[in-house]
């Protein structure tokens, strides 16, 4: 707590740290050094704590329905970063789909560039690339072979170079010509990517190995199951598909 951190001294506030060095490493270190160089010039009022934002003259309580309005009237989000929110995708696949986009999901890589101490950048599915967003949903060997099993299942031919989770996005909007049509690829595309991500966590966490059969098998009964979930059995591209 912030209280527990600071006294005041003959009118002068100062900051306690315990006098154990909390940090070690030269990077850490500048980073801590450059925190309490800020926390010098603070003023310390005697009233209860609220979240203030922005440095200017502007700054005010910290209000989410305030930042809402700012995000709504920027207008250079890139229009490949938006994706399709489609309600009969669960949240949580939908949510998960929108971070992958975004490169937001917590693959080695990211951790490592986060400064997380993990024992290997490598992906735990073919152990010869590093894993990034990409590599884990498109390109690694693993995942190839599940799409090329999803794309022959769902008559989508794939590009041959296809290396990026926003390209197939792209691709699948440019290449369905309906829109029930693109709905369903996009249905099974995600649960595709949930699926792939579900396995490395598997192998991961529980050291346990997916086959790339079960792997589409299970992204097949996860797609039934969202298109039959919200009633869309015979009106969603799925229908034929067996
Ligand atoms: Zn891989």
């Amino acid at each position: 707590m912030v209280e527990q951190r600071y006294c005041f001294m003959d009118g002068q506030l100062s900051w306690v740290w315990d006098g154990g060095s909390l940090v070690n490493q030269s990077q850490t270190s500048e980073a801590w050094n450059e925190c309490v160089k800020l926390l010098e010039g603070i003023k310390i009022e005697m009233k209860s704590d609220a979240w203030l934002w922005r440095q200017d003259e502007t700054r005010e309580v910290f209000k989410v329905n305030i930042l809402r309005t700012e995000l709504d009237s920027i207008q250079s989000i890139p229009e490949t970063q938006v994706l399709k929110w489609l309600s009969w995708i669960p949240k949580k696949i939908n949510c998960f789909l929108w971070r992958a986009v975004l490169d937001r999901i917590p693959t080695r890589e990211a951790l490592v560039i986060r400064n997380i101490n993990i024992p290997s950048i490598t992906c735990a599915l073919c152990g010869s690339n590093a894993e990034t967003v990409d590599h884990l949903l498109i390109s690694c060997q693993y995942a190839q072979l599940v799409w090329t099993a999803i794309s022959l299942w769902v008559k989508l031919p794939l590009p041959r170079y296809l290396l990026s989770l926003v390209r197939l996005l792209e691709y699948i909007e440019s290449y369905c010509s309906s829109e029930e049509k693109r709905k369903a690829i996009y249905l099974v595309t995600a649960a595709t990517c949930w699926t792939l991500w579900r396995i490395r966590n598997n192998l991961i966490f529980n050291q346990k190995k997916t086959q790339v059969s079960r792997a589409v098998g299970n992204v097949k009964a996860l797609s039934f199951f969202m298109d039959e979930s919200k009633g869309w059995k015979n009106r969603s591209g799925l229908e034929g598909i067996e």
